[in-house]
């Protein structure tokens, strides 16, 4: 991406130091949301991962994956599947639990909507440990549908989220924009 636009896109990003915990710096991307400059021009940059990887579904992760899922899902012209956390979904499910750096958590995703012959990109604001990016793809992949990818705003590199997601992505592309 244009370097001038990845340089609007941090400076909309709002670092709070100690939140939700202690020794936590959580990026806050409610100011890019609130401008519409930005916030359009990271929905066509995701857009156009999501198309150049040849993806018939984008799915995004509860929540922030939801604002920006579903705009880029539009703009690429493809359907949006909302994975969610445990207990949300009315309709039968498929469900893959992980591990959280205290305790474990679980996500689920609607049976129905992936089916074999999906190409699915995951959209997500940040990517941290890639716990639940890493459980998003295993959901993707027992539904029987193929990974396109993962795309998200940010990845915090310290974390070693992408080592992580390696055998999970099988080869398919992380992009940070
Ligand atoms: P992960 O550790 O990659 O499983 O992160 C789980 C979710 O928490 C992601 O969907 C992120 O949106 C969010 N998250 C984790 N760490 C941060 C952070 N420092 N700032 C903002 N969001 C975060």
């Amino acid at each position: 991406l244009a370097g001038n636009i990845t340089e609007l896109l941090l400076s909309r990003i709002r670092d709070v130091e100690d939140y939700p915990e202690q020794g936590v710096m959580f990026k806050d991307i409610t100011p890019l949301l609130a401008d519409p400059e930005a916030f359009t021009a990271l929905v066509d940059a995701l857009a156009g991962i999501a198309v150049s990887s040849g993806a018939t579904k984008i799915v995004g992760l509860e929540a922030r994956g939801f604002i920006l899922g579903a705009p880029v899902a539009v703009r690429a012209g493809l359907g949006f599947i909302p994975v969610r956390k445990a207990g949300k979904l009315p309709g039968a499910t498929l469900r893959q639990a992980y591990e959280l750096e205290y305790g474990s958590a679980e996500i689920e995703v609607h049976a129905e909507d992936l089916s074999a012959g999906d190409r699915v990109m995951v959209v997500d604001d940040v990517l941290a440990t890639g716990g639940t990016a890493e459980a998003s793809l295993q959901l993707i992949r027992r539904a029987g549908a193929e990974v396109a990818g993962l795309a998200v705003l940010m990845e915090l590199g310290f974390l070693g989220g992408r080592a992580r997601l390696e055998p999970a992505l099988r080869g398919a592309p992380l992009e940070a924009v």
